[in-house]
């Protein structure tokens, strides 16, 4: 080992589902493994993508030699456009072919033609400044999943992406075992390694295995077979196309992700459709319900997905109707549990079937159980360890694996997102936290989250609204007629009725008080009415609607 300090900083997917971003810096340079996003809780109101926050990056943006995407989940890409946007020059950005075209459609959508985009295939390897580059192809829900390592003269980082270890996946390509023993031999450093499984005991199913299942499940169904899964799942999808095609079903393509991610797949090999199965959606109910599949988004009951249009009765083309399956062949994110149960509910009013991954086993996770993070630890032997994409559950339980083959707990660093772990050939501690959190996405706009429309819209949510109109005399500064009290979304409503006479009072007890301070600016005298009300609504209705006072002068 050499000088330098390699630091390895993780500004999201740390304690949290989501928004996956790793910095790597090595004398003074800069790697980004992962610009990903995560999707908002219920209390983010009108919040529509959370990014982590990559101030960071933005200081540092002369410093960056590339940006590596490990896959094309929305956990790892999504945050790509911003990050460039926000950056005042485009670094180069690497990953695998699939990776790269879904990076390029996502950056045309927003416009942004002249990023540099770099396919990379597993094995070749890239110097980046102080650092080589190399991927190495993983199994995971995606196709052209790859670990990231990349070396610098104090040893190798592997940061793993998602992954299992297929042994029999769909397109044939098992994860690349033996270089990552290679490099294990060699000596990696540091192994970043995904936790999402670490709950999970034994091995994770074979992709290959949900294949069957799902033709067992379709050639039970009466009728139509509507299927959601992910987009992205491109191996999934290929095994709905095959099932179909096995039952004499032709299959139809809902929803703009699904359309557009089998077109990406299928003009880079990895999805083939039989000559003649495939049919626009608007041809549909030109065939009998018992030739018919169709492939949906909403697996997650996205607001505006199709399913849940579907589930809703407000789907263009497709009309759900008793007789009807869904086969969910996903699970909900955490988080997305209640919009789920939500379209299920509303499919089984309509009078279709329903069938989860909890009726058959219809879905394959594409993240390892404990038993395959084992065998990642014991094939790279790496010398520290932090587990990450995990909540902190999961983070401490990749640890105690970790543990049990044998790695020294004081090797294992279970850090937090802003938290650098800092190497030297001392050692590894943790170094000052830099600036990390989270971005809001509200539309095209990004803001942070002490955003005062976002504290506003969670107010108006919770207590509702008092706009007071109060006109005053320029000369004296009295009230001259009666305060005008609206209210909406105020709970209580009958007490908050009575209320609003008291309220006019209180405007004018707050204006006379006023005017004998000698406060006469209008800011001041607004300022000072809010205070009153919000503190007198407060003690009459134990609530804290936004209180909105308007002053006119006459
Ligand atoms: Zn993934
Ligand atoms: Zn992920």
């Amino acid at each position: 080992m050499s000088g330098g300090v390699l630091r390895v900083l993780p500004l999201g997917g740390l304690g949290e589902i989501g928004k996956n971003m790793t910095v790597v810096e090595y004398r003074g340079r800069i790697v980004v493994v992962d610009t990903g996003l995560r999707f908002p809780t219920t209390d983010m109101l009108g919040i529509d993508l959370v990014l982590p926050d990559f101030g960071y990056l933005r200081d540092r943006a002369a410093d960056i030699e590339g940006i590596v995407v490990t896959h094309g989940h929305e956990d790892h890409l999504g945050a790509l456009p911003w990050v460039m946007r926000e950056l005042d020059r485009s670094p180069p950005v690497y990953g695998g072919r699939l990776t790269m075209a879904m990076a390029r459609s996502k950056l045309d959508e927003h416009k942004l033609r002249d990023v540099p985009l770099d396919d990379m295939r597993p094995g070749e390897e890239l110097e980046l400044g102080p650092f080589r580059l190399e991927l190495v192809h993983m199994t995971h829900s995606i196709p052209d999943s790859c670990a990231v390592a990349l070396t610098t003269e104090l040893g190798t980082v592997l940061v793993t992406g998602d992954y299992k270890f297929d042994q029999t996946p769909v397109d044939g390509l098992p994860a690349d075992v033996s270089r990552l023993a290679e490099l294990g031999r060699q000596g990696v450093l540091l192994l970043c390694g995904d936790s999402t499984n670490a709950d999970r005991s034994g091995f994770s199913p074979s992709e290959r295995d949900v294949g069957p299942r799902l033709q067992e499940v379709f050639a039970r169904a009466p009728g139509r077979i509507i299927v959601t899964s992910f987009a992205s799942n491109i191996h999934r999808v290929q095994q709905v196309i095959d099932a179909a095609a096995r039952l004499g079903r032709k299959v139809s393509l809902v929803g703009r992700s699904m359309r557009k991610n089998v077109n990406i797949g299928r003009s880079l090999g990895h999805i083939e459709f039989p000559e003649g199965a495939l049919i626009p959606p608007q041809e549909v109910e030109d065939w009998p319900d018992e030739k018919i599949v169709v492939i949906s988004t909403g697996s997650q009951g996205e607001p505006l997905s199709a399913l849940r249009r579907m589930a809703h009765n407000d789907h263009r083309m497709i009309k759900l109707h008793r007789g009807d399956t869904v086969v969910f062949s996903a699970t909900p994110i955490p988080g997305n549990e209640r919009a789920v149960n939500e379209t299920v509910d509303r499919l089984f009013h309509i009078g279709c079937e329903v069938i989860t991954s909890r009726d058959a086993p219809i879905h394959a996770s594409g993240h390892g159980y404990a038993e395959e993070l084992k065998l990642m630890l014991n094939l790279v032997k790496p010398r520290y360890v932090m587990p990450v994409h995990g909540d902190h559950k999961r983070i401490r339980l990749h640890g105690q694996l970790a543990d049990a083959v044998g790695i020294d707990p004081e090797d294992v660093f279970r850090g937090e997102n802003g938290l650098p772990l800092e190497i030297d050939a001392g050692g590894a501690r943790y170094g000052e936290p830099e600036q990390s959190g989270m971005i809001f996405v509200d539309g095209v706009d990004i803001g942070d989250p002490a955003d005062v429309a976002l504290r506003d819209r969670r107010m108006l949510s919770g207590d509702g609204i008092f706009i007071v109109v109060a006109t005053v005399s320029e000369q004296s500064g009295a009230s001259v007629v009666p305060p005008e009290v609206i209210f909406r979304g105020v709970p209580f409503v009958e007490q908050a009725d009575s209320l609003v006479e008291e309220i006019r009072h209180e405007v004018e007890r707050s204006l006379a008080r006023a005017a004998n301070d000698g406060v006469r600016e209008i800011d001041m005298l607004q300022q000072e009415l809010h205070d009153d009300l919000a503190a007198f609504v407060y003690d009459r209705l134990r609530r804290r609607p936004m209180v909105l006072p308007v002053v006119v002068e006459v």
